[in-house]
């Protein structure tokens, strides 16, 4: 199969590493020619260029550029490709993105590769990235069975897990336990910076060992990946955040009212609950 894939970064460019492997042949569009030649040179694309046009030949489609730029470059893709042609992309918010594209082509589904690393552009993307991580796949009522048939068959191929949902599901569901933690660690990091006594800041910075590690580690991360999520998926992380917030106060009253008996019961049924999420 030909295979296009649009933003030749990190994420792009470790499909075209595995999509390669796999025999097909990778079309690659990125914005900066020296990243198209660094693409080829590295073996993530067969053949790359700046032009959209490159991609009339695909059969199938990966939009990979930053989340913002997902609708107004298919807006602008579109007009070179046949009507058969499947498009998908990897943002990590699917209903603005399914909804805003879906009007504009037929043979459209929206996806999201639940895998990366903390770094970005071609020289990051990895081979086999996807194996046996999560891959979403949020068709609609009007998304074609060949577009769903065709982008399974080549996911499945990564060694990924297929699920599928409705898009605003899957906003829902990363804003549970990706970017409700993002917001969460960064507000740990703050409230400990305002601790206003220099010695007690320094000792705390001092003493934070593996426990603060991991609670602050997504809360010190790039904070443009933070910002789009926000910007992205605001309904259902306002939504995350305010029941936090009660989740919070809730704990506070208890200590507030010395409640022992019911603090522990809480902290014992979140104990039990942790491994329905990461184990
Ligand atoms: P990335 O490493 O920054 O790659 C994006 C690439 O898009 C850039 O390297 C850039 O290439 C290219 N680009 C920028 N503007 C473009 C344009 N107008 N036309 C064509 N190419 C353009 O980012 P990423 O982490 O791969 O993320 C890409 C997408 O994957 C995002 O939508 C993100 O939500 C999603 N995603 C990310 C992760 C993750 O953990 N990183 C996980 C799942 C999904 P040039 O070098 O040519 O400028």
């Amino acid at each position: 199969m030909n295979i296009g894939i649009l933003g030749l970064g990190l994420i792009g460019g470790s499909l075209g590493f595995d999509l390669r492997s796999q025999g097909h042949y990778v079309l690659g569009v990125s914005r900066q020619e020296s990243t198209c030649q660094k693409a080829i040179a590295l073996g993530n694309v067969d053949q790359a260029a700046v032009e959209l046009s490159l991609l009339a030949a695909a059969d199938v489609v990966f939009i990979c550029t930053p989340i913002g730029l997902i609708v107004p470059q298919v807006a602008q893709l579109i007009a070179h490709l046949s009507p058969a042609t499947i498009l998908t992309d990897v943002g990590s918010v699917k209903a603005p993105i399914v909804k805003a594209i879906s009007p504009l082509w037929d043979h459209f589904i929206g996806g999201h590769p639940m895998a990366g690393t903390a770094d970005s552009g071609i020289e990051a993307a990895q081979r086999n990235l996807f194996v046996d991580r999560p891959y979403v796949l949020t068709p609609i009522s009007t998304t074609p069975t060949i577009a769903i048939t065709i982008v399974e068959e080549i996911v499945r191929s990564l060694g990924a897990t297929i699920y599928h949902c409705h898009p605003e599901q899957h906003d829902r569901a990363v804003s549970w336990i990706s970017h409700l933690p993002v917001m969460v660690s960064a507000s740990l990091i703050a409230a400990c910076l305002s601790e206003t006594d220099p010695d007690v800041l320094q000792l705390a910075q001092n003493l934070a060992s593996s426990g603060f590690r991991d609670t602050s580690r997504v809360g010190g991360g790039n904070p443009e990946l933070g910002v789009m999520m926000a910007q992205y998926n605001r309904p259902a992380i306002l939504r995350s955040l305010q029941q936090y917030r009660h989740n919070l106060d809730e704990l506070m009253y208890l200590i507030e009212q010395e409640n022992w008996t019911e603090l522990e019961k809480k902290l014992h049924s979140t104990q039990q609950a942790r491994p329905d999420f990461v184990e």
